[in-house]
């Protein structure tokens, strides 16, 4: 046999073992790259779910001067009724949950 031949043979061993490995390579960085996105899915859903759980939990600042539901009189609200959102009307004495 030709040595030229030979030479020819080592070469397109060697770029045949050269494709092997790069798609091996390549399938070990679409794994890492599937496992990034999935990780990434999952960051995005707890996300939205705490956007989600903080719109419900949010309440709406309670004005200074509110009007009572049961007998319509007007109560001008201290510091403390607005934080607590729940007192008594001075005027009916009936409990207001806001
Ligand atoms: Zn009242």
């Amino acid at each position: 046999m030709e040595p030229i031949f030979e030479i020819i043979g080592v070469v397109i061993i060697i770029l045949v073992i050269w494709f092997i490995a790069k798609q091996v390579e390549y399938f070990f960085i679409s794994v890492k790259l599937f496992k990034k996105m999935i990780q990434l899915q999952e960051d995005m859903m707890k996300l939205l779910l705490d956007i989600r759980d903080n719109t419900k939990s949010f309440k709406p600042e309670i004005p200074e001067v509110i009007e009572c539901p049961h007998c319509k009189a007007t109560l001008k609200l201290n510091e403390t009724e607005r934080q607590t959102r729940n007192f008594n009307c001075p005027n009916c004495k009936k409990e207001i949950i806001l």
